[in-house]
């Protein structure tokens, strides 16, 4: 069995050597132990980083045939960056495991997805036990992104990111999901197959920080929502119900009030109300315009990423990874060469 681990990069450089070494000693020992075939690799994929990251990974590829990277052309974000390695690594191996490039997954959760794997499971997600090793911060604001997600209608594994195993023909599923405004932890429970769940400490990032600062969050948050639910417009259509239903207690206030003669009293209620819906309808027009900014993105269908290089020995070519003895195919293939 041929497994591929995918790990996106994005400023990573301080990080990147400790991940390596850990991640070939796992590789290594599951492969000593037969659990995995020799062909397997690590796919780093570097998200457009700005740093030493790509030159770290081309010379850990050039060193050691077990490492491949694959470079896109500018920074796309953690889950466009995760879905190019995936499209990438499903064309070379019988299951993907996606992990952090910061190690704080625990890498020993592999041996679990593993196990699920060979019982029959097409996709294995690692679930966080406990996050008493995030900062305060971190873990009420991920907790609250959770319920408010579920609060909100969509579906996900509660307290699982991305690292999760998923067999080739469930990569190939996915890659039938066409959209622009990727959330793949909402998408991977659509697919279906036999899934488990695999449980694991979280630990502290092992260098460097966050890429994933609270505007990320939030805007990773919304862009969740609209692409999986429509409840926000369900919630708007009720309230715009229960105010009409409350605004006839209002016509009848008024009505009385004209009749009884007291028609000027009752301004702070007209400037309350004016203020109050006038705010609520901006608020439900902009809810709407995130839906028509989505159905924009969606209509136009860009390609969600471009691959610059990548540097990959899959062992295929006959010979033993490492040994480049056969022209063609090259050792190295490089997709999408670099102009001259
Ligand atoms: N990442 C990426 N592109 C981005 C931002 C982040 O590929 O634009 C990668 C990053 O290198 C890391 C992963 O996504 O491997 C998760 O990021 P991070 O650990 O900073 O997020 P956190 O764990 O703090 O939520
Ligand atoms: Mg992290």
């Amino acid at each position: 069995m041929i497994l591929y681990l995918v790990i996106p990069c994005y400023n990573e450089e301080e990080v990147l050597p400790l991940t390596a070494e850990a991640v070939r000693k796992k590789l290594e020992a599951l492969i000593a132990a037969g659990k995995i075939a020799e062909e397997s690799r690590v796919l780093f994929v570097d998200d457009g980083s700005k740093d030493g990251t790509w030159d770290i990974l081309r010379k850990m590829t050039a060193e050691n045939p077990l490492f491949s990277a694959l470079k896109l052309s500018r920074n796309t974000g953690h889950q466009n960056a995760l879905l190019a390695g995936l499209m990438t690594a499903k064309d070379h191996c019988d299951a993907v495991v996606s992990m952090d490039a910061d190690l704080q997954d625990d890498i020993n959760a592999i041996d679990g997805f593993l196990q699920k794997y060979e019982e029959g499971c097409d996709v294995v997600y690692g679930v966080r036990n406990r996050r008493d090793t995030d900062t305060r911060f971190k873990r009420t604001s991920a907790q609250a992104f959770y319920k408010f997600m579920a609060a909100m209608g969509v579906e996900s594994v509660y307290n699982h990111a991305d690292y999760r195993l998923m067999s080739r023909r469930a990569v190939e599923a996915l890659s039938e999901y066409k959209e622009v405004n990727l959330f793949l932890r909402g998408i991977v429970p659509l697919i279906g197959y036999r899934s488990d769940y695999v449980y694991y400490d979280r630990k502290e990032r092992a260098a460097g920080e966050s890429k994933y600062p609270l505007k990320k969050m939030l805007s990773f948050a919304e862009d969740g929502i609209t692409s999986f639910s429509v409840k926000p417009l369900r919630i708007i259509s009720t309230f715009g119900i229960v105010i009409a239903g409350l605004s006839v207690f209002g016509l009848l206030y008024s009505l009385i009030s004209k009749l009884t003669g007291n028609a000027v009293s009752g301004w702070t209620a007209i400037v309350a109300s004016i203020w109050l819906l006038g705010g609520i309808q901006l608020l439900c027009i902009g809810v709407c315009g995130e839906y028509i900014g989505k159905i924009y993105s969606e209509v136009k269908g860009r390609p969600r990423f471009h691959v610059e290089q990548l540097l990959l020995r899959d062992g295929k070519a006959g010979g033993k990874p490492g040994e480049e003895e056969t022209p063609s195919p090259p050792p190295f293939c490089l997709e999408a060469s670099r102009r001259p």
